[in-house]
């Protein structure tokens, strides 16, 4: 299949299938790849504007009841002091994420659903919504049942972030545990569909024996399953963990991994033109410098700077070479802003930035 051919077709509105976007994945030289980004970073550009969408990140709990084989705040690693933030102390951070004028907070955790922990998530997200800031609340605290989504949302949460990590049952379960089931997480996604969550999802890029085809059945699954929000990136080893034990990087790995999620970005972007996209922390881990603005000018139009305490971030490491572990959130914001100014890229100070692709699914607009 001709690469230009399958470009066109997407750029000028065409359905791609499952083959078409495996091709559009594997740009055959530098020049069709620059082609890609640049196709899509113009789609960003003509909907959603030279604009990024900022959410104060609150990584509030590492405490974990789940033992995913590559996560390294999974129950039996025994590396990180385990914590909880105080109900205060997200309040706080939340509020921070309010004076910088991120316009949303982002509450994620490891994943609990006793009824103490659903107790607690609910009564931190009636705080933050009583603050006097507008702010969109988004949660990332796993699979929960349906009166559980729906008690947060009443709550004030608006938004929900669960990735399926891979939308391939094979790969799914050689990554989790038999506990884990892939059945139960696609049904959690509709639970917060159901609920009336603005709902994300995304994939892991890059794991151990994953092809083109898988992804591009990724990016077919975020269309189905009418996702709003699509937050992945690459797969980095964590030194603790079974799969960063079975399959230790090797030189190169990081930055091919890094390569092929911005091509995922910008081939969502291309198939899924109005959800919104995160450039992850995962992109920054392995390009430091510029990661997150590669992922802006691939198509991605959100980044979660950390807004919480510099205290918790080296108990809350998923992965190996998280970045800026001892960074504050007023230093973080400083860089970022310079940092988006240097691409022609706009932060957004205020406006929640919800995802257009929610208002047309809900026929709310
Ligand atoms: N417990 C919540 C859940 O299950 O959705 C949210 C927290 S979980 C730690 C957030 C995400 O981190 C996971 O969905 C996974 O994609 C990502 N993650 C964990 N370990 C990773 C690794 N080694 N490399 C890249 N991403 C990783």
């Amino acid at each position: 299949m001709d690469y230009s051919a399958v470009l066109n077709k997407s750029v000028s509105g065409g359905k791609l299938d499952v083959s078409e976007i495996a091709v559009l994945l594997s740009p055959p030289d530098k020049e069709c790849e620059k082609a890609l980004f640049d196709a899509a970073y113009k789609c960003k550009c003509e909907l959603l504007g030279r604009v990024v969408n900022l959410r104060g990140l609150i990584e509030f709990s590492n405490i974990c009841t789940r033992d995913c084989y590559y996560c390294g705040i999974r129950k039996s690693n025994t590396v990180p002091c385990r914590y909880t933030m105080s109900i205060n102390e997200i309040v706080h951070a939340a509020e921070l994420a309010g004076v910088y004028g991120y316009g949303s907070v982002v509450l994620q955790s490891g994943e609990r659903s006793d009824a103490g922990f659903v107790d607690f998530v609910e009564e931190a997200v009636r705080r933050i919504a009583e603050l006097p800031y507008e702010l969109g609340i988004t949660l990332s605290c796993g699979e929960e049942t349906l009166e559980t989504y729906r008690r947060w949302r009443r709550a004030g949460a608006t938004r929900y972030l669960l990735r399926i990590e891979s939308s391939s049952e094979k790969i799914f379960s050689r990554i989790h545990p038999a506990e884990s089931s892939f059945a139960e997480r696609k049904a959690a996604l509709k639970r917060l569909q159901q609920a009336d969550f603005q709902t994300g999802s995304g994939v892991m890029i890059g794991l151990p024996e994953q092809s083109v085809e898988d992804l591009a059945a990724d990016i077919i699954f975020f269309r189905e399953t009418d996702l709003d929000m699509i937050g992945m990136g690459p797969y980095i080893p964590q030194e603790d963990t079974p799969m960063g034990k079975e399959f230790p990087d090797r030189e190169g790995d990081a930055v091919k991994r890094l390569e092929l999620a911005l091509r995922m970005i910008a081939v969502t972007r291309l198939v899924i033109p109005d959800v919104n996209i995160a450039a992850t922390t995962a992109l920054q881990a392995i390009d430091p410098v510029s990661g997150r603005e590669r992922g802006i000018l691939a198509g991605a139009n959100v980044i979660m700077p950390n807004v919480g305490d510099v205290s918790h971030r080296k108990d809350y490491q998923l992965y190996n070479g998280k970045p800026g572990l001892d960074e504050n959130s007023r230093a973080i914001r400083q860089k970022l802003v310079e940092s988006l100014a240097a691409i022609g890229e706009t932060p957004r100070f205020d406006g929640t930035g919800d995802p257009l692709h929610y208002f047309k699914r809900t026929k709310k607009i």
